[in-house]
């Protein structure tokens, strides 16, 4: 127990003392208004008290500080033997888990605080978020793209796929793309067309049953985009992803597009970026090409505007489908996908 020779001071020792051992950061104590009170009083004390008064209540203020500095050596030795593999301890004291969270706050996942810039990106030139669905059928995922029936372009997924049914008869599988919810997107949202456009984005997690290495994972993050209203042009397609990749990377890159193939757009294309590493002019990032192909892309084939009840005469638009997890990893120099699912603090940590 401290002793103080002003009652005052004593006084607001003991309420302090208490107010101590309830708080989770216990560096607040020194905040408290009770101390600061005490610490602005100082100045109004009459001359002939006021050294020995301010002497006091500095001795407290220290007696604090010293606690606090037990404490966070306690901590830190204790840190130091805490095998963060093991399992969630839910039984710890609780009165010593917010030390542990003050040394080790936990952050956004860097895909996540990427995700939030690239929707206030497509957010102002007036794309809409709609949610992805984790769970699908073969139907969204490949019939209503217009992959014919027993297409070799279906193998190319390499979905995981259950065996249930459901209760229409649909296999259920993982999603292998954001593009298994264009149908249901276009469909929801057809009536806007009366006077308006379709314009939304959908970000999601797609799986992949393929052996995973520095490029490849079985659980990654998509952005689908889909446009669409009257007389719109592969310009409006090409001018949306340039504004996009150029506000995205902070630079004025150059493109190109090349011929692709995807069932569910006619044309289709890859659209190809100038390398935001080295400028066009080769390195280990673009495999010395200078160009990087980022996003699958082309107009809507109408037989899947059509499927979802909107007439391809009247109405036509744009889609595109690019990793997210390959944009971070162009913006910072990332080399293995691996790291973003790794749950490895001293990766996560440099994106706090
Ligand atoms: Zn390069």
């Amino acid at each position: 127990m401290e002793k103080f020779n002003n009652q005052l001071i004593e006084s607001a020792y003991l309420e302090l003392k208490q107010e101590f051992d309830l708080l989770d950061d216990k560096s607040k104590i020194l905040r408290s208004k009770t101390l600061t009170d005490l610490l602005k009083s100082i100045k109004d004390q009459p001359d002939s008290n006021r050294a020995q008064f301010g002497a006091e209540v500095n001795r407290l203020r220290d007696f604090f500080q010293n606690l606090i500095d037990q404490v966070n050596r306690r901590v830190v030795a204790k840190l130091d033997q805490i095998d963060i593999s093991a399992p969630f301890d839910s039984n710890l004291v609780v009165s010593e888990r917010p030390h542990l969270l003050r040394f080790d706050q936990g952050s956004i996942h860097p895909i996540n605080q990427e995700l939030e810039e690239i929707i206030s990106i497509f957010n102002l030139m007036g794309f809409e978020v709609e949610e992805n669905l984790e769970l699908d059928d073969d139907f969204h995922m490949f019939d209503s793209l217009n992959f014919p029936k027993n297409h070799p372009a279906r193998d190319d997924y390499d979905n995981f796929l259950l065996e249930d049914l459901d209760n229409q008869g649909h296999h259920l599988l993982a999603p292998a793309h954001t593009s298994s919810m264009q149908h249901r997107i276009l469909k929801k949202n057809k009536d806007l067309l009366l006077t308006e456009s379709i314009a939304k984005i959908i970000p999601g997690r797609v799986f992949r049953n393929e052996n995973i290495d520095a490029r490849h994972e079985h659980t990654f993050y998509q952005l689908e985009g889909i446009y669409v209203g009257r007389n719109i042009s592969l310009g409006n397609l090409i001018s949306t992803l340039e504004i996009f990749l150029n506000q995205y990377f902070k630079k004025e890159l150059n493109f190109h597009t090349q011929p692709s193939y995807f069932p569910f757009t006619e044309p289709s294309f890859e659209f190809v970026m100038s390398c935001p590493y080295c400028d066009g002019g080769g390195c280990n990032v673009c495999s010395m090409s200078g160009w990087i192909e980022i996003i699958g892309c082309g107009m809507i084939h109408p037989n899947v505007l059509n499927m979802a009840g909107i007439d391809s005469k009247r109405f036509n638009g744009f889609a595109w489908g690019g990793g997210i997890d390959r944009l971070v990893m162009m913006k910072y120099g990332i080399e293995d996908v691996r790291y973003f699912e790794s749950g490895k603090l001293n990766f996560l940590r440099q994106f706090k």
